[in-house]
């Protein structure tokens, strides 16, 4: 067994640190309150390599793998402070550029993977609808075979990037049950699609976020992603590398709001005494260290499978929950730690909660991590 990273992902991650301290601090707490997102920020991403980092060298990407993007995500996590920002480039190379990596044509890989890469394409994913939701396949929008194509009616919602989007992975109905789902590409500016407008968020409030509406939206039979009745896998694989890639910036976030509570802990004087020296205070930060690194550990442990066999379904619903929860807890305590302090906007906790509160949903709820890792045991 082996815990070091190499002397490269280490390069990669102190990199990530050091951009994200230089780009994405200033001006959070304003985009945050109006709930703007910053297309310089992003294109600053995009020059520094993130929307590219997985795309493979021959299309203008950095051709890195799982377990080296997630040691860059985490060092975004630890040096900025917009999580929206980081999300919405954490979705859109998970699950656009990841399914066009994976099971796109030579033909769709050369016209999008290089837009994408270069952060001039915004990608984002719709398969969730009003009605499916957790059931995530359970799609009543429905793609028929017209004039050499596909015609797809229905509508999506909670679309990461929506608003800004210019290409959308979706996902319809083709046919009946699990083998009847096609993901479709679609250009933003395909006729009978409609982004609706942006959905206003607890959180990540600098990630936009709308409805999509397929209003008889013909598609060419080359915008078939993977062949058809291929939906189900693709969004399976994807799913199992979307849950790591953004889940950690949360490690970084949870490292760098530990770090903050032990010196405010330290410093902090109640009478003549430091919080910290109070055992309820000390004890609550042991639990926050212990949280960080286990999660920590299935985080990195689910990439490094992932990356070495291809594949880590129980691996990635188990460090999705235990990330997700932590994270959750991490910030809760960081507020009670901080008092009152931390409950004022003025300390940027009360944002790094609401953030957090998001990652107990997305890319399956922890109650759908729990029946998948279930399920595995044979239950439910
Ligand atoms: C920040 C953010 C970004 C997102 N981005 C995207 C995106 O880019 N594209 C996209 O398509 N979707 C996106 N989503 C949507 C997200 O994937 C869904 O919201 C999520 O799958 C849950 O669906 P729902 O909200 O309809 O909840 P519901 O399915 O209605 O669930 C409500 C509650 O019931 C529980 N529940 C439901 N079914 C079960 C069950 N079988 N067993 C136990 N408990 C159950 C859930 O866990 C939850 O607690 C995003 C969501 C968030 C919060």
């Amino acid at each position: 067994m082996e815990f070091e990273w190499t002397a490269d992902q280490l390069r990669l991650r102190r990199g990530a640190v050091e951009f994200a301290r230089a780009r994405l601090v200033e001006g959070v707490a304003g985009r945050d309150r109006e709930g703007t997102f910053s297309r310089e920020a992003w294109q600053a991403c995009a020059e520094f390599g993130l929307q590219g980092l997985l795309v493979p060298a021959e299309w203008n990407g950095g051709g890195q793998d799982l377990l080296s993007a997630v040691a860059v995500f985490e060092g975004l996590g630890y040096g900025a402070r917009d999580n929206g920002l980081v999300f919405s480039v954490a979705a859109h190379a998970a699950s656009c550029e990841g399914p066009l990596c994976a099971f796109g044509s030579e033909a769709q890989k050369r016209e999008w993977l290089p837009g994408l890469a270069e952060g001039s394409v915004i990608g984002a994913t719709a398969i969730t609808e009003p009605d499916s939701g957790s059931s995530a396949l359970s799609l009543a929008t429905t793609a028929v075979p017209h004039d050499d194509g596909w015609r797809l009616q229905g509508s999506k919602t909670f679309v990461t990037n929506g608003p800004v989007a210019d290409l959308f992975i979706i996902y319809a109905r083709t046919g009946p049950g699990v083998g009847g789902v096609t993901a479709f590409l679609v250009p933003r500016h395909t006729s009978g699609l409609v982004v609706g407008a942006p959905i206003e968020k607890m959180g990540l409030r600098t990630s936009p976020m709308s409805q999509v509406f397929l209003e008889d939206c013909w598609v060419p039979a080359s915008a078939v992603v993977g062949g058809v009745g291929s939906g189900a896998l693709i969004f399976s694989q994807v799913m199992e590398a979307e849950r790591l890639l953004v889940m950690a910036p949360a490690i970084g976030v949870m490292q760098r709001l530990l770090e903050r509570c032990v010196a405010h802990a330290r410093q902090r004087k109640v009478g003549s005494v430091p919080i910290g020296k109070h055992q309820a205070i000390a004890h609550r930060l042991a639990d926050m260290d212990v949280q960080l690194e286990a999660a920590r550990l299935l985080l990195y442990r689910a990439a490094w499978q992932r990356a070495r066999h291809g594949t880590a379904t129980r691996e990635s619903a188990m460090a999705k929950l235990a990330v997700s929860e932590a994270y959750v807890e991490t910030c809760r305590s960081a507020v009670q730690i901080f008092g009152t302090y931390g409950y004022t906007v003025e300390y940027e906790l009360e944002r790094e909660l609401r953030d957090a509160l998001a990652a107990t949903l997305y890319v399956g709820t922890s109650e759908i991590q729990r029946n998948l890792i279930a399920g595995l045991r044979g239950l439910g």
